[in-house]
């Protein structure tokens, strides 16, 4: 039932942080050493795992969040759906990779990818499970121990976690959580973690790599975002209005990549209002049936969206279909916005709610234009009927990724990197970029030459000389010309 309580969890100290961390440090040397195979095989069995246990993963998430239990299903898929992508592709990814040494061709160079040791994941209450298991699954791929830090108001999946590690057959400790507020979150920054994994909002990831700074804790920042959605003149307006429905709406529009601003050329603008208004007001948010969109996660969030959208009211936008609630607790009506100007919340400030304001526009620029007037950059979806005019839009918003026709189903896909530009932070968490993240670069390089000294070494004479000159003929030039201009500078006195 909204407000009331469902379950307590400890606030975790700075000696308990630290005591996770050092149990994680010590698990590691049991996982680290394994070949990539054996560790994405292992993730393979945690896989099979979340199949048997999906309903009781869903449960936790459904209990914390009040989400509809379709929304938490899919995370449990899409937590699957990366450990499945890493199992194809992070062997071969993570191998050692030669590097030509160029003219030095009696030597070996190579470069490998190493575990940091152990990560800190910090994360927050919208999508409690997949962004965990974002952070778990990749640095554990990559041969790290884990600590995650869930947000205060969604511990119960995240703290599922090692205990389905454990009964998947990882070694005891590699897993560890954490639970607590901002003070544990910080306490983790601070307790020598190897690298810092944060998800949440840019006011309080600004303050997470201040602290990081520290200690030159390596951080990546996954932050807030109010992502743009432009409809062109030659779109399926039917599928825009759902697919936009959708964007804006899932998760009772909590999430990071939620639409939050509707650009729509002017000629299609009253076809598209109208469609959309259509599928606002087709979604079950309401009472007992509500299968659609579940409640604000907090009051205060709720208090947040409605005063949103009471101040786009007070500076003259109507509202097509939802409004302000009656009720300061629970869900809120899917919100159709018009008559947007730049001076309005929901126009700049991350509203984090089901509002979606709609502005028609005169001309693609001016979508384009309008679409990159913000502080974020996370992500986009321009939606058309031509998938190059779409390509060549998409290419002009900065952004951390684009859709086209489509909204939010790319985090389905377990190879595309999700980050963001700006205020949205930057790093990439999925995909083989997400697993770069996890790893350090460390370069190998080997004599085979057996000379007793290089040409170059110590004492330096006119023949080491005459050496560097023809190097130099040979990389500028390039080919035989190279070659013949290398050989003169040799035979020159
Ligand atoms: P939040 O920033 O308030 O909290 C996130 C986490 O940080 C929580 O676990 C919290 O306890 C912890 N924390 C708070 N103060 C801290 C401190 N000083 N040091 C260390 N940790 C601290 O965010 P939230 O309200 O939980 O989540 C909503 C925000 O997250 C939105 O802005 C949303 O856009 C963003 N988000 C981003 C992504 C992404 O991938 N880019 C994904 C989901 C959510």
């Amino acid at each position: 039932m909204a407000g009331s309580a469902v379950a307590a969890a400890p606030v975790a100290d700075a000696a308990a942080v630290a005591e996770a961390v050092a149990r994680a440090r010590r698990a590691a040397p049991e996982w680290s050493p394994l070949p990539v195979r054996r560790r994405v095989e292992a993730l393979a069995e945690l896989a099979r795992v979340f199949e048997r246990r999906a309903d009781d993963l869903a449960a936790s998430i459904v209990e914390e969040t009040g989400k509809p239990q379709a929304e938490a299903l899919a995370e449990v898929v899409v937590s699957v759906e990366l450990i499945r992508y890493y199992r194809a592709h992070a062997p071969r990814h993570l191998r050692p990779r030669r590097v030509s040494s160029g003219w030095m061709m009696w030597k070996k160079a190579w470069v490998e990818r190493e575990p940091l040791g152990v990560v800190g994941a910090i994360t927050p209450w919208n999508y409690p499970l997949i962004l965990a298991m974002d952070a778990v699954t990749t640095a554990l791929v990559a041969g790290n121990a884990v600590v995650v830090k869930p947000s205060e108001l969604t511990p119960l999946a995240t703290t599922m976690i090692p205990e389905l590690c454990r009964e998947a057959g990882l070694p005891e400790g590699v897993v560890q959580v954490v639970t607590g507020d901002g003070r544990t979150g910080e306490a983790l920054v601070r307790s020598g973690v190897d690298k810092i994994f944060f998800t949440g909002s840019t006011a309080v990831g600004r303050k997470v790599m201040a602290a990081a700074a520290e200690t030159l804790t390596p951080v990546t920042l996954e932050l807030g975002g109010k992502d743009p959605a432009i409809v062109l003149d030659d779109a399926d307006l039917e599928r825009a209005a759902r697919g936009i429905a959708f964007g804006g709406f899932f998760n009772a529009g909590q999430t990071c990549i939620s639409i939050e601003r509707v650009y729509v050329l002017e000629p299609v603008a009253d076809a598209f209002i109208e469609a959309l208004v259509r599928e606002a007001r087709a979604l079950r948010w309401d009472g007992a049936g509500a299968r659609d969109l579940g409640p604000m996660i907090t009051a205060a969030q709720h208090r947040k969206v409605s005063e949103h959208i009471e101040d786009a009211v007070a500076k003259g936008a109507r509202i097509l279909t939802g409004g302000v609630p009656e009720a300061g607790e629970g869900a809120i009506a899917p919100t159709v916005l018009a008559d947007i100007d730049a001076t309005m919340k929901v126009y700049a400030e991350e509203t984090f709610g089901p509002v979606l304001p709609v502005i028609p526009v005169p001309s693609e620029e001016e979508a384009v234009r309008r679409a990159n007037d913000t502080a974020y950059g996370l992500f986009a979806s321009v939606w058309t009927g031509n998938r190059k005019r779409g390509l060549r839009l998409a290419r002009q918003i900065r952004s951390g990724g684009v859709s086209i026709n489509d909204s939010l189903s790319h985090y389905g896909v377990g190879g595309l990197p999700m980050g963001g530009v700006a205020d949205s932070g930057f790093g990439s968490r999925r995909g083989l970029e997400g697993l770069d993240e996890m790893t350090r670069v460390r370069t190998y390089f080997a004599d085979r030459g057996g000379l007793t000294r290089e040409p170059w070494w110590f004492p330096y004479d006119d023949r080491g000389e005459r050496l560097t000159r023809a190097v130099l003929a040979l990389r500028a030039r390039g080919g035989v010309s190279g070659l013949i201009a290398a050989a003169k500078r040799m035979l020159e006195r």
